[in-house]
């Protein structure tokens, strides 16, 4: 056997796990602070009486139910002088990865002097964070259990990431009860978020040994509960399942960060508002062809994780099979163009993407501006 490569694993977070456990914010946040300031975005956690139960539970809490999809650099600058002002000493984030990425900024420029796109990078927060405690809404972004914020920045209007062990949340509260609301569309992307983690972690040259076994784990998840928790919205097994999911892969990206998929993703994003998790998800098949390339095995375990049966074959096929099967089981398409997606500015997000080496750290293989234009215009097609 092939000696173990090197690694570090680091995860402080305490994640606590259940039906209910929503119910333990008040003590969870009396034992880290005295003044909360509590993000949130501005629908779903009030529609869902998430924020009224939060707010009778910390009724000091200063509540700003402002925080953006995709948020900005500029409003976590705006959150922050609020957090400041009221001297709050607590963050809590109550929503999916949106709220938690401004809940997470805000506690780093809570402590930190300068404006947030300052920060953005690796460790930057020299004087640490307030405690975070982070309640997710989705069951995708894993950000819960990870040291970043991922925001974009204002001036530059690109998808860029504050990283630092002060922004990893201390506590956790997944609450399967509180993602029962999701939409089935929402469900469907969140989950595709999730497994597009989970699978990057696993191909990632910053993999390390416990996140390939946990990204496995949350590869099986996704293709256990992810079809029954569209269809079926109330069913908490399959809520809590692909909570389990996300929260894995979190671990997983929290050591070993995303790869090409992101990157190419992020323009989906910016150019035509696709969620995060369709973003990554219909890049995912063609992205992996490539990396089976490179990885054969490792592709070929995620595709029997996800419920490839076939004869034992190809790797690239047997993951584009695996995904395909999956997106019919979700009832989404799997071709860009049906998400709206112009195909003539496919070669600008190529270029683009291209020459951004940031885009492209951990991913393997060499790459050509023409295998990324490849890969777009095969998630356009759907193939
Ligand atoms: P989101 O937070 O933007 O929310 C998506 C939609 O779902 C919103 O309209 C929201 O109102 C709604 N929603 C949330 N909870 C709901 C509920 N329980 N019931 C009904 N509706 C609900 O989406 P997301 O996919 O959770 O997060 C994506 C963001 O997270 C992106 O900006 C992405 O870059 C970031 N992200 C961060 C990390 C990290 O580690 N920091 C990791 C992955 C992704």
């Amino acid at each position: 056997m092939a000696a173990l490569p090197d690694f570090s694993y680091f995860l402080p977070t305490e994640v606590r796990f259940g039906a209910g456990c929503f119910n333990e914010l008040g003590a969870c946040c009396r034992a880290l602070g005295r003044k909360p300031f509590l993000v949130t975005g501005k629908r779903s956690a009030r529609a869902i009486g998430a924020l009224d139960r939060a707010v009778a539970q910390v009724p000091n809490a200063v509540v700003y139910d402002r925080a953006e999809e995709n948020p900005t650099t500029g409003q976590c600058d705006a959150a922050a002088r609020v957090c400041r002002e009221s001297r709050c000493d607590v963050v809590l984030a109550i929503g999916g990865g949106s709220p938690m990425d401004v809940a997470k900024a805000v506690a780093g420029l809570a402590l930190n002097d300068g404006a947030c796109a300052a920060f953005i990078g690796a460790d930057l927060f020299t004087e640490g964070a307030l405690p975070i405690i982070a309640v997710p809404t989705t069951a995708g972004t894993g950000s819960e259990v990870t040291p970043y914020s991922v925001l974009v920045d204002t001036a530059e209007q690109q998808k860029r990431t504050i990283k630092g062990r002060a922004l990893f949340p201390r506590v956790a509260l997944l609450d399967p009860e509180l993602t029962a609301s999701l939409p089935a569309d929402v469900t469907a992307y969140t989950g595709f978020d999730a497994l597009s983690q989970a699978m990057e972690g696993l191909v990632s040259r910053k993999r390390t040994a416990v996140g390939d076994i946990l990204a496995l784990e949350a590869c099986r998840l996704v293709r256990q509960w992810l079809p029954r928790a569209v269809s079926v919205p109330g069913d908490l097994e399959a809520r809590g399942g692909m909570l389990l999911a996300a929260m894995l892969s979190g671990c997983v990206i929290a050591q070993s960060g995303t790869t090409l998929v992101h990157g190419m993703g992020y323009y989906y994003t910016l150019r035509y508002g696709l969620q995060h998790g369709l973003a990554n998800g219909l890049l995912l098949a063609p992205v992996f062809r490539h990396n089976a390339v490179h990885l054969p095995e490792t592709v070929a375990s995620m595709a029997s994780a996800l419920g490839h049966t076939g004869p034992a074959g190809e790797a690239g096929s047997a993951i584009t099979r695996a995904l395909h099967a999956l997106f019919e089981a979700c009832g989404v398409s799997r071709a860009a163009r049906d998400a709206g997606v112009d195909e003539h500015l496919l070669a600008d997000f190529a270029r683009d993407c291209y020459s951004d080496p940031y885009r492209f750290k951990n991913q393997v293989g060499e790459l050509t501006e023409d295998d990324v234009l490849r890969f777009y215009r095969e998630s356009w097609r759907g193939v």
